[in-house]
């Protein structure tokens, strides 16, 4: 799960990493009160939505940058009436863009010097790993793929925790010294104890900087946490903002369903993640591209079958559906039960190819051969990808 900026800075707050104060507004009005609160300091404004690139993006109306520097309140009122509303395009967004429903009115701050700095999982590792530049602000891939010496890397070991010679190093690797030194050992070590805390997959400041007056300050926040812990963190889960999100994986989210939208039209309905991984991969072996990735679990229910088939029909760029079932725990006749019942909900006209193998398949396939839809059945996963690939390209 993501959060917005805004929410980052309320937990930057809460773990008492340094960062400009401000309020979010989701109107004009809102904005105007909240820049009036910082009277006699710099405004900036910022576009809140779930990606970055803000400050380079551009909105679909023309207007220049989700990021901008105000003097006055009414200037941060205008800058904000520019933005809410509109759609803002940045290169982590895609064409589409995203809406901007809320801006952010912080304190400017005058910039000495951008840094980058991040905590995330190492997937190599398998532990935490803090990420450091003097190169900040700017795009950081750009950075780590021109300038990988300017990316620094340290492990952190889980149990050990961030030791205090790293914090050291680190510090004079990025340069800072006496003060400044110890402010950044201070905010790195409650950066990492909120990404512990808030069992954080990556927390990112970019940029880290360092105002004329020598503070140390974390000007942009980006967050990712760990869905399989967020049963701990019921204030996080109140940040998650749906509207950011993909409306399918929304709806598959309700009915504990794992499912990732992709971009191609042939939408799969799988029972384990391996499964779901393989047969993608088949789909794209014979010709054919996945439109999702759809796992309902090794223990589905009837109604998850449906809703699953209904999300997968909802997406107006499916053409055919592949189920790929291995029933080791699942019951195959359950699945057979959704599918017809969903497909005579919403009357299903699209190429359908089934595979069943496994537990009570004997039921599950007289239950779908008893229903009278049109189904293509298939014994071998390989059978039911060429089957469905042909069958979308025949109708196309
Ligand atoms: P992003 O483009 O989505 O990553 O948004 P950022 O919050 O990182 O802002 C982009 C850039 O705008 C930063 O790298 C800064 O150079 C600049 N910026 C953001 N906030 C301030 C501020 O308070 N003062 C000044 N002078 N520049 C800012
Ligand atoms: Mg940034």
């Amino acid at each position: 799960m993501n959060i917005h900026e805004y929410q980052a800075k309320e937990l930057f707050q809460k773990y008492n990493v340094p960062t400009p104060g401000g309020s979010v507004a989701g109107t004009p009005e809102e904005a105007l009160a909240a820049a009036q609160a910082l009277a006699g300091k710099t405004i900036v404004v910022k576009a809140q939505i779930h990606a970055g690139g803000r400050g380079k993006g551009v909105f679909k109306n023309g207007f220049k940058g989700g990021v901008h520097l105000a003097d006055s309140a009414e200037k941060a009122a205008d800058l904000a009436k520019s933005m809410l509303g509109e759609v803002l395009v940045t290169h982590q967004t895609g064409e589409a863009g995203r809406l901007v429903n809320k801006v952010l009115i912080a304190e400017g701050v005058d910039i000495k010097k951008e840094y980058y700095l991040a905590v995330l999982v190492d997937r190599e590792t398998k532990a935490p790993v803090i990420i450091a530049s003097t190169e900040g602000g700017v795009d950081i891939e750009h950075v780590a793929e021109h300038h990988p010496e300017k990316i620094i890397h340290v492990g952190v070991h889980p149990l050990a925790g961030l030791q205090p010679y790293q914090i050291r190093t680190l510090a004079s690797q990025l340069g800072f010294k006496g003060d400044q030194a110890k402010q950044f050992g201070v905010l790195l070590s409650n950066v990492y104890k909120l990404f512990l805390g808030a069992d954080c997959s990556q927390v990112e400041i970019n940029p880290l900087v360092e105002t004329p007056e020598g503070r140390i300050l974390a000007l942009d926040a980006k967050f990712n946490f760990d869905d399989n812990a967020l049963y701990r963190h019921p204030d996080i889960v109140a940040m998650r903002d749906t509207t950011e999100e993909d409306p399918r994986e929304v709806a598959a989210s309700e009915f504990n369903l794992n499912y990732i939208g992709l971009d191609g039209n042939i939408a799969c309905l799988v029972n384990g993640a391996g499964l779901a991984m393989a047969t993608m991969d088949i789909i794209q072996h014979f010709g054919g591209t996945p439109a999702n990735f759809l796992d309902v679990g090794g223990g589905a229910s009837k109604d998850q079958v449906i809703a699953a088939f209904k999300i997968i029909l909802g997406d107006a760029n499916v053409k055919g559906i592949l189920v790929n079932i291995f029933g080791g725990i699942m019951d195959c006749d359950i699945i057979a039960q959704g599918i017809v019942a969903a497909a005579r909900e919403v009357g299903l006209s699209l190429p359908l190819v089934v595979r069943l193998e496994g537990n009570n398949v004997a039921a599950g396939l007289a239950t779908l051969n008893a229903s009278g839809l049109k189904i293509t059945s298939a014994t071998t996963m390989a059978e039911g990808a060429r089957k469905i690939v042909a069958e979308v390209k025949a109708a196309a």
